[in-house]
C-alpha cells in the first residue's frame, strides 16, 4: 500500500483490506450467536456502509431481510436538534428487530436521530453495528453493540467513505495527511 490522492488531499495507507475482513467476520461471528431466530432487518444507511454491508452479510447465517435508507440535511433548517431526513425506509417495523449498519460513527449525532425515527415506528429491538468508532468524538450515550474497529480522529476514506464524493471505491482505509 502506497500514499493515494483523492481530489485535492492526500491520504496515507491506515487499515488494510485484511484487517478490515478479520473485523467483519468478528461482528458476524457475534451475530451468528445473538440474531438467529429473530429474523432480523438490517437497515443498511447509504452511501457509505454499502461495502461493510455486503461483506458482513455474506457471513451471516441466519434469516433476514435488507433495506436501504439514506441520510438528508433538511434544506433551510438551523443546526439544532433533527437535521436530517430519513429516504427510503417503507417497510413495516412493526414487533421487527431492525439492525442499523453504518460505516462509521463519529459524533453520534446522525445515528442517534435514525433510532429514534425507527423506535417510533414500533420496531421491538433497534440495535446499532458499525464498522468505526471514533469514540474520542461521541457526544452520545447510546450503546453501540456491534463496533468493528476503534479508531482516532483523523479522516479517513476508502472502504465505502468518501471524500467530497471520491475514494469510495479503495478496498482499504486511509487517513489524511495533515
Ligand atoms: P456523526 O453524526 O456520527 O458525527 O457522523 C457520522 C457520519 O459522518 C458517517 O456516517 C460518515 O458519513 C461521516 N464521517 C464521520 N467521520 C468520517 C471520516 O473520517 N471519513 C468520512 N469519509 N466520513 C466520515
Ligand atoms: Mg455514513
Amino acid at each position: 500500500m502506497h500514499t493515494i490522492t483523492v481530489k485535492d488531499k492526500i491520504f496515507s495507507p491506515f487499515i488494510t483490506a485484511s484487517e478490515i475482513d478479520n473485523a467483519i467476520s468478528k461482528i458476524a461471528v457475534s451475530m451468528n450467536e445473538d440474531l438467529a431466530g429473530k429474523n432480523p432487518l438490517f437497515l443498511i444507511v447509504l452511501n457509505g456502509a454499502f461495502m461493510f454491508a455486503a461483506d458482513l452479510v455474506k457471513k451471516l447465517n441466519f434469516p433476514c431481510e435488507l433495506s436501504f435508507i439514506k441520510l438528508a440535511s433538511y434544506s433551510g433548517t438551523k443546526s439544532s436538534e433533527k437535521v436530517r431526513e430519513l429516504i427510503g425506509l417503507n417497510e413495516d417495523l412493526s414487533g421487527r428487530t431492525v439492525v442499523v449498519l453504518e460505516d462509521i460513527i463519529d459524533t453520534g449525532i446522525t445515528l442517534g436521530d435514525l433510532m429514534e425515527t425507527v423506535k417510533s415506528k414500533n420496531a421491538v429491538e433497534v440495535r446499532l453495528a458499525a464498522l468505526l468508532f471514533k469514540p474520542k468524538a461521541f457526544l452520545k450515550s447510546y450503546p453501540i453493540d456491534y463496533v468493528g474497529l476503534e479508531i482516532p480522529n483523523d479522516f479517513i476514506v476508502g472502504y465505502g467513505l468518501d471524500y467530497d464524493g471520491y475514494g469510495r471505491n479503495y478496498p482499504d482505509i486511509y487517513k489524511i495527511v495533515e
